[in-house]
């Protein structure tokens, strides 16, 4: 086979007793990130501390008004996109006019979103309406207990921050089902049809206030006026701060060793966070200072096709950029910036679908990605005729199967699944249209965009090296 890892060779061949430990560590490290980070805004207030621990600087507190901020080689700047979305940056040896080495990755998962009018008292209970965030098949998020994490703003600007359900002795949450007893018509249906998206109302309390001593309390004793009071008393928020609130329900699930042998990690929100903490640590890893200038994007929005000022279609990494340029070139114009992007090269870290042992039919065997094989080289990704796929050009894989090689990294190459079955994208496209060399390359999933999606340690550990030795020996 022209693949080149081969069955078993993470194991076998790649890796001796020595990096085995090293790639579990590495995991422990990924896993206790994970637990803590559910959320963009979490993964993005992860990332700053880590890179302020490794002397990274806000790179607009460097700057002047109408300034460039001074930059020279192995300076490490960052830049916070509203708290949901992170850019990074090592000033290289040669100035990043002459192109970066780039990694960009998103850190938003989906997940089941707060409505901002969300609560209401039906059958003696409170609820929370939603609207699902990203690609879910939503029958997987039923039954499932949630954990509520997000940010309420106040008029006054106070920016009050949830996070409850998934530390020991927190309450839970939960979308109910009907019973099987009488679901007979509920189950003749679709799966798709099944559950449906105004009926994800999460059930968040049932108990009324006090008893009223006439009629006229009645509705100041109810279910939900009692849940308010209760989040008037732990937050000191009312109602109609949930209109300025991103609040989202997520798998009150912990991530843990999967298996017998340890050697596979079941978790919430592996998409796309096993590629963006690898990336995060490939930055901040790399030795010395590096030849190019090494620049990471943690990006939000991703699972809804990157869109608004934290997503991969925004100006936030050519203004990143140009802020580098500036603050390196002698005479910075126009043309400095475009001169950047056109010279530089990006790894669009994403998931891919790993062949399901349940599912094998979804993929040609011959260009699928496996569990065990490493990191996932993925040249397009698109639906149907290579519809909204980004397709790397063949110089820039190349040059990549060098460094990899020359690394001992296991990598394969494959597709997310049969061309005629469905398909998917990332932000490689948007990066691509900066004139930028782009290929994909992350880890493979199974059960993507579930409440408990899985990866193997193998892979997670390989697409870390894989990316350090890009940082480090690209050029
Ligand atoms: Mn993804
Ligand atoms: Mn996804």
């Amino acid at each position: 086979m022209a693949k080149s890892s081969e069955a078993y060779e993470i194991w076998w061949n790649k890796a001796d007793e020595k990096e085995k430990k090293e790639a579990f560590a590495f995991c422990d490290g990924y896993m206790s990130f994970l637990n803590s980070c559910k959320t963009e805004r979490e993964a993005a207030s992860y990332a700053i501390s880590h890179l302020e621990k490794n002397k990274f600087k806000d790179i607009d507190k460097a700057i002047g008004k109408g300034k460039a901020a001074a930059l020279k080689p192995g300076d490490k700047v960052y830049r916070s996109l509203w708290g949901k979305a992170v850019l990074a940056a090592v000033i290289g040896k040669q100035p990043p006019v002459g192109g970066v080495n780039a990694i960009a990755a998103h850190i938003d998962s989906p997940r089941i979103d707060f409505k901002q009018n969300p609560f209401y008292e039906d059958t003696h209970m409170a609820l929370a309406k939603t609207h699902y965030y990203g690609g879910i098949k939503k029958y997987q998020w039923v039954c499932m207990p949630l954990s509520l994490h997000g940010a309420v703003f106040l008029k006054n600007g106070q920016k009050v921050e949830i996070n409850v359900g998934d530390k020991e002795g927190d309450p839970c949450f939960v979308i109910t089902d009907l019973l099987p007893h009488v679901a007979q018509k509920q189950m003749e249906k679709k799966i798709a049809d099944a559950i449906t998206g105004e009926g994800l109302n999460i059930l968040v309390g049932a108990m009324p206030g006090e008893k009223p001593k006439d009629d006229e309390d009645k509705e100041e004793a109810s279910v939900k006026a009692n849940l308010l009071r209760i989040l008037k008393e732990l937050y000191g928020i009312e109602e109609k701060d949930f209109v300025s609130a991103e609040i989202e329900a997520v798998p009150a699930l912990p991530v843990r060793d999967l298996g017998f042998d340890r050697s596979l990690i079941g978790g919430y929100g592996h998409d796309d966070k096993v590629c963006a903490y690898p990336a995060l640590r490939a930055l901040t890893d790399v030795k010395g200072i590096p030849e190019k200038t090494i620049v990471v994007f943690l990006a939000d929005k991703e699972e809804v096709g990157s869109q608004g000022n934290t997503g991969a279609q925004s100006t936030a990494l050519s203004n990143f950029l140009a802020e580098l340029c500036a603050g390196t070139a002698e005479d910075y114009n126009d043309l400095t910036a475009r001169r950047c992007f056109a010279a530089s090269h990006m790894l669009s870290a994403d998931v891919s679908s790993a062949v399901d042992p349940n599912y094998k039919d979804a993929q040609d065997p011959l260009n699928a990605n496996y569990i065990g094989k490493g990191v996932v080289l993925e040249k397009y990704t698109g639906s149907r005729g290579k519809s909204g796929g980004s397709d790397a050009n063949p110089e820039f894989i190349a040059a990549l199967r060098e460094v990899f090689d020359e690394g001992g990294i296991a990598w394969q190459t494959g597709e997310i699944g049969k061309v005629d079955l469905g398909g998917g994208g990332t932000v490689a496209l948007y990066m691509a249209n900066l004139g930028m060399q782009v290929v994909d390359c992350g880890v493979p999933v199974l059960s993507m965009h579930s409440p408990y999606e899985v990866v193997g340690k193998g892979d997670v550990y390989n697409t870390y090296k894989a990316y350090r030795a890009y940082y480090q020996n690209f050029r």
